[in-house]
């Protein structure tokens, strides 16, 4: 087994290899020869994969479903919350509960009072109690006093 046997499931196996490099310059036959090559990579079982490769390595045509223009468009970062931040003014609307928990984490790590974690992220005084025993434990485990 190695690292290209997906191509083995590639749905573009038994298609001619010419429609994923279209020949059109631009306008309406562009778009038809991007919307068949992309049709076949639609159902690709491997397209994911196919993607990963043709981002790193393939610069021309068609492949993993994108053109080579959509491919250089980066990637969605993943958002990093900044819990303290987020939980100055009471938590965020669409906070999830994790986040809230991590943001409580951070205030009680910042000596925040129970009570004032408690009222920040909107929860209740035992609630905030259970996450300060869990913080304690992370923490002694971790070696942290
Ligand atoms: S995603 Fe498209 S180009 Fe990539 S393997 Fe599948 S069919 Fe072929």
């Amino acid at each position: 087994m190695n690292g290209n046997d997906w191509m083995e499931r590639a749905a573009c196996r038994f298609e001619d290899p010419e429609i994923f490099f279209p020949t059109a310059e631009d306008g309406p036959a562009l778009d038809a020869q991007v919307a068949l090559a992309k049709s076949v990579c639609a159902r690709c079982v491997v397209r994911a994969e196919c993607l990963v490769e043709a981002r790193a390595r393939i610069p021309y045509g068609i492949a993993g479903g994108l053109t080579p223009e959509e491919r250089r468009i980066p990637r969605p970062r993943k958002t990093v919350v900044e819990p303290v931040v987020a939980l100055d003014d009471g938590p965020r609307p669409d906070a999830t509960r994790s986040e809230i928990q991590a943001a409580g984490r951070v205030l009680l790590a910042a000596g925040r009072t129970q009570q004032e974690v408690a009222r920040r992220c909107g929860v209740s005084a035992r609630t905030v109690a259970r996450w300060a025993t869990q913080f304690t434990d992370t923490s002694t485990t971790r070696g942290v006093a």
